[in-house]
C-alpha cells in the first residue's frame, strides 16, 4: 500500500493543488529477477501537486518500505563524472573555507565515500549512509560511516561523537527525505557557527522548462525551486546564503546553508527575482509542463516508430530511475526496442520494472549493433558518448535523445570528440 500525502512537506498547509499525473508507475527500483514475476508486479500512482502557500511541488504518494527494493545498489565509484565532482568540491572547499587538518567534512547518504575520499588529504571525514552494505564498502576503504537514515536524532549523536562540521555535503538527498523539515534540523545541529550546508538537488524550474518528466518518481519527493528552499532552510534554523547552476547532470542546483543571521548572497535574490518575473509563485508554468509532458507520451514513442520504419533498430540506454519511468509513461516496450544496456551489473540479466525490457550489459550493443541508441538516462549523455565513442565511430551507430522533443542527435566528427578532462 501507498499513504497518501495531503499535507505540505515543507510548510504543512493542506491546501495542495493537482500539477501531473503520471498513472500508475512501478517502483523504479523493482527490477525482475524472472519475466514471470510480471504477473505479481505492484503499481502505484506517481503524480505531484503544488503548495500555494510556499511554492513547493512535492509527490502525492509514500510507498510502504517493504515495497521499496532494497537489493538494489548503485555505488557513486562506478561514474567517473561523480569522482571527478569529489575532487573538485574538495578542492573548492580547501580554498573557501580554508580547510585544516583538525576540521571535519560531513556527508549525507554519503554512498561508497567517493565524494569524501578527496578530503581526507586536508581534513577529517564522516559519512552518513543507511545502505548498510554500501556503507560497509566505505568503511572498507577509510572512510568511516555511520550505517544510518540521517535526521536529527541522529545528528545528535553524531555531533556528539564527532564533533560539528565546518562542511556538510548533501548531493541527491534532500529531494528522497520524506521528512525534510527534521532532516534540515538535524543539519543545522550537526554544523559549526561558521559551517557550510552544500546541497545538490534537481532544480524545479529546469524540470518544467526542459519537459524532464522523468526526473518525477516516488521515492524522489521534493522537487525543489528556490523560494521551496529559503522557505525549507529558515523552517529549519537555517539561511539560505548562495544559490549557483550546478553544471553536472543538467538541470541541478547547488544550494547552500548557513546559520540563521547570515546575509543571503546576491545570487539568491536573483534567483527569487528570476522565479517570481518566470510566474513559479503561481501554478501556471507548472501547468504548462503538464501539458507539454502530456504530449510526449504519445510523441516519443510515435517517433521512435517511425525511426524503426524501414527495418531499422533500436536499443535503450540507461535503466537508472529515468528510463523506468520514461519507459512506462511514454509505453516504450519490447516492440520498440530490442534491450536496454546498462553498466550496472546488479541489473544486468533482469528485467526493467512494468515494461519488462531485459537489461544488458553496454557490450551487448557491439554484438547487436542497433542502428540507433535511446538514451534514455540523458542526464549523463556526455559521459556515455565518450564511453561508447567506438558506437558512433566504427558502427555508424545513432543517438536519440528523449527530451524535450525526441531528437537524433547529429553524429560527432571525429575531431572533435572530446579528450578524458583531469581535474
Ligand atoms: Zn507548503
Amino acid at each position: 500500500m501507498a499513504s497518501i500525502i495531503d499535507v505540505c512537506r515543507i510548510c504543512g498547509s493542506t491546501e495542495l493543488h493537482d500539477v501531473l499525473s503520471l498513472g500508475d508507475m512501478p517502483p523504479v527500483n523493482s527490477f525482475l529477477r524472472r519475466e514471470s514475476d510480471a504477473a505479481v508486479e505492484k503499481k502505484f500512482p506517481l503524480a505531484i501537486v503544488f503548495c500555494p502557500q510556499c511554492t513547493h511541488v512535492q509527490t502525492t504518494h509514500l510507498l510502504d518500505p517493504k515495497d521499496i527494493f532494497e537489493d538494489y545498489i548503485y555505488f557513486s565509484s562506478m561514474s567517473s563524472s561523480v569522482v571527478r565532482h569529489g575532487h573538485t568540491l574538495a578542492e573548492r572547499y580547501a580554498k573557501e573555507i580554508a580547510l585544516a587538518a583538525g576540521d571535519l567534512v560531513g556527508e549525507l547518504a554519503s554512498n561508497d565515500g567517493c565524494i569524501l575520499k578527496p578530503f581526507r588529504d586536508t581534513c577529517r571525514v564522516y559519512g552518513v549512509e543507511p545502505a548498510k552494505n554500501i556503507a560497509q564498502v566505505a568503511n572498507d576503504e577509510g572512510v568511516p560511516t555511520l550505517p544510518e537514515f540521517f535526521n536529527s536524532k541522529t545528528a545528535r549523536k553524531v555531533r556528539e561523537e564527532q564533533g560539528p562540521a565546518r562542511l556538510i555535503i548533501a548531493r541527491n538527498v534532500v529531494a528522497h527525505v520524506p521528512e525534510v523539515v527534521d532532516f534540515i534540523r538535524g543539519v543545522a545541529h550537526w554544523l559549526t557557527d561558521d559551517g557550510i550546508f552544500h546541497v545538490e538537488v534537481p532544480y524545479v524550474v529546469e524540470m518544467a522548462d526542459k519537459v524532464e518528466f522523468d526526473t518525477i518518481y516516488h521515492e524522489h519527493f521534493s522537487y525543489f525551486s528556490v523560494a521551496a528552499l529559503d522557505r525549507l532552510f529558515r523552517e529549519a534554523g537555517l539561511v539560505l546564503w548562495d544559490v549557483e547552476d550546478l553544471g553536472l547532470h543538467g538541470g541541478s542546483l547547488i544550494a547552500r546553508g548557513k546559520k540563521a543571521g547570515t546575509e543571503p548572497t546576491a545570487n539568491v535574490k536573483r534567483y527569487l527575482e528570476k522565479e517570481r518575473a518566470e510566474g513559479y509563485s503561481t501554478i501556471a508554468p507548472l501547468r504548462r509542463f503538464a501539458e507539454r509532458t502530456r504530449a510526449l507520451q504519445t510523441r516519443i514513442p510515435e517517433y521512435l516508430y517511425s525511426l524503426k520504419a524501414g527495418g531499422k533498430t533500436i536499443a535503450g540506454y540507461g535503466a537508472a530511475a529515468k528510463g523506468v519511468v520514461l519507459s512506462n509513461y511514454c509505453n516504450v516496450g519490447k516492440d520498440i526496442l530490442d534491450f536496454v544496456a546498462d553498466r550496472s551489473p546488479y541489473k544486468q540479466g533482469k528485467w526493467m520494472p512494468g515494461v519488462h525490457l531485459p537489461v544488458v550489459s553496454p557490450d551487448r550493443i557491439f554484438a547487436a549493433k542497433p542502428d540507433y541508441l535511446f538514451v534514455m538516462a540523458w542526464n549523463f549523455f556526455d559521459e556515455i558518448r565518450e564511453q561508447l565513442a567506438r558506437y558512433e565511430t566504427e558502427l555508424a551507430g545513432k543517438f536519440v535523445l528523449p527530451v524535450p522533443e525526441p531528437r537524433v542527435v547529429a553524429t560527432a566528427p571525429v575531431s572533435a570528440a572530446r579528450p578524458e578532462t583531469k581535474k
